[in-house]
């Protein structure tokens, strides 16, 4: 099996070994909505029960595009096909750390890449949809993303959620665009956020905590942030050490705040720095490439 440390005991994952390996939401697939978050891994040797590493989905900022791009929309195209869909009816976004969601139109999808895609998509960090089929993927090393779904309206969002886009809330910014332009009521909405970086590998400077604090009041910031106590070589406690940033617990106060049952939320345990064998993760060793999530519109059609 491909190793995982979870933070705590709790089941929110599958792993899917055929093709190219990767983790679906339990709360989605009971939804029948096509979802996954993939890994390092190409493949998975079911014999030697061992993975084979080097996945690129992305085209990194030190690469060029036209050299990397058609092997990591190959590998996007093969698994939208393993979701039922194909990279023919992806939409991506640039991925600016902004909370700016798009309502995805069908001049949106296609097989693009960061450098080419349509001017419209700039500075996007989200999209929703009602379109059906439509796949909507999110790239992460370390920032979560979150998944919206409402089986009632037949929507979906995808949003990428960094320390900047949930200072902005963007999961709330996604279910705003989803109330208006489809209908959908919050109360029938569910949301998952996926893998991403945990709360004892995030370090931040004071200045993020401050902004959260005046932003989100002083409570929130409380519960979301904790000031770690540095120590000397000696072993004795220095008073004010680090802030460390759970964006899983922002994130799920933003959904929550925008009116998502409780028990429509699924939060992810998985670190993507604590399992930095297995995911990318721009903490541990910055630019290699990156995860993808992708959800697709479509409700209870199995796969
Ligand atoms: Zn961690």
């Amino acid at each position: 099996m491909i190793d995982l440390k979870f933070s705590d005991d709790k089941r929110i994952f599958s792993l899917h070994n055929k093709g190219i390996p990767y983790l679906s939401v339990d709360l989605l697939d009971r939804l029948g909505v096509p979802n996954l978050y993939t890994t390092r891994y190409i493949s998975f040797d079911e014999e030697r029960g061992e993975g084979v590493k080097g996945l690129r989905l992305a085209v990194m900022k030190t690469e060029d595009p036209e050299e990397a791009g058609p092997l990591v929309k190959a590998n996007r195209d093969i698994l939208a096909r393993q979701l039922g869909s194909s990279i023919e009816f992806e939409c991506i976004t640039d991925q600016k750390h902004t909370n700016h969601v798009h309502v995805a139109s069908a001049e949106d999808l296609g097989p693009w890449i960061a450098s080419n895609k349509p001017l419209h998509r700039q500075f996007v960090d989200g999209v929703v949809t009602d379109i059906p089929g439509v796949l909507l993927t999110a790239f992460g090393g370390d920032c979560p993303p979150v998944y919206l779904a409402d089986p009632v309206r037949k929507a979906i969002g995808l949003v990428h959620a960094g320390w900047r886009g949930t200072f902005g809330r963007i999961p709330e910014v996604a279910i705003a665009h989803m109330v208006v332009k489809f209908g959908c009521e919050p109360e029938n909405i569910y949301a998952a956020v996926g893998p991403g970086i945990c709360r004892d590998c995030y370090e931040m400077g004071d200045e993020v905590y401050e902004q959260f604090a005046s932003e989100w009041g002083q409570s929130d910031a409380d519960r979301i942030f904790s000031r770690y106590p540095a120590f000397q070589i000696d072993g004795t406690e220095i008073k004010g050490g680090k802030y460390h940033l759970d964006l899983r617990e922002a994130n799920r106060l933003t959904l929550l705040r925008a009116g998502i049952p409780e028990d429509h939320i699924a939060i992810s345990n998985i670190c993507t720095k604590c399992n930095a064998d297995t995911f990318y993760s721009y903490r541990a060793r910055r630019m290699e490439n990156e995860q993808v999530a992708m959800l697709v519109n479509r409700f209870g059609g199995g796969l």
